[in-house]
């Protein structure tokens, strides 16, 4: 399955085995997703609410 970033509209590869509440990660920009649903159209995401660790930025 696959979606697009939000952040960086970057495919986002999701397992087909994924389950929901999984999380995924955009390997473009790190950004994590949670696996919010699974239909036959698709796998809807929305961003992880997860606690990010500090980069330094
Ligand atoms: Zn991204």
């Amino acid at each position: 399955m696959e979606a697009v970033c939000s952040e960086c509209e970057a495919k986002i590869i999701v397992p087909d085995d994924a389950i929901v509440g999984e999380i995924v990660e955009c390997a473009e920009c790190g950004t994590e997703y949670e696996v919010a649903a699974i239909t036959e159209v698709g796998v809807t995401l929305k961003k992880a609410e997860a606690v990010k660790e500090d980069w330094g930025e």
